[in-house]
């Protein structure tokens, strides 16, 4: 069984990796934050604690975002469409931990392309644009510098289902939490 959490794959060198276990991808546990929340994991700090729906709407309403009840991730959506300082940050944060996460692996394992899916994903814009800054501001090194991240809605030619999909050099494969 594989760890709570936003799952994903991982695809190296147009083949599936799953390392050890098969739950090689999951990228929603690499550690954003040192001193952050724990985690639904055991650990803490890791970028589901930022990114995950749940989590964002958990934060905005620290900061004060006025929510409805059982408020989610959609909802929080559309209240930073609709110009929520609060909401929009809640995605900011989330999205430039993803992006970060996405350029770290990238480091190490030479992807060319990450796939984003999943609930959160349905923001569009609302993550996609603080990944691909955090991927911009982070993605230095010659190797990882064409790194692309895309929705999952694009990429679906990797038939991509969960939160986030890794892939390196001419994949057509697949792997999904
Ligand atoms: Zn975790």
């Amino acid at each position: 069984m594989g760890p709570p959490g936003g799952g994903g794959g991982l695809v190296l060198a147009g083949r599936g990796y799953g390392g050890r276990t098969g739950n090689a991808g999951h990228i929603g546990h690499v550690v954003a934050d040192a001193d952050g929340d724990p985690c639904v994991c055991g650990g803490r700090g890791c970028v589901e604690t930022v990114a995950s729906g749940p989590n964002m709407v958990r934060w905005a309403r620290s900061r004060g975002w006025q929510a409805p009840e059982h408020a989610d991730a959609a909802q929080l959506a559309a209240a930073a469409m609709a110009g929520d300082e609060i909401a929009k940050a809640a995605f900011e944060r989330g999205g430039r931990a993803v992006g970060r996460a996405i350029v770290g692996v990238a480091a190490v394992t030479d992807l060319d392309l990450a796939v984003v899916g999943g609930g959160v994903a349905n923001a569009g814009e609302l993550l996609f644009a603080p990944i691909r800054a955090a991927v911009a501001e982070h993605a230095r090194l010659s190797y990882v510098g064409d790194l692309r991240v895309v929705p999952a809605a694009l990429g679906k030619d990797a038939g991509v289902v969960g939160a986030a999909a890794l892939v390196a050099r001419r994949d057509h494969g697949v792997r999904t939490g």
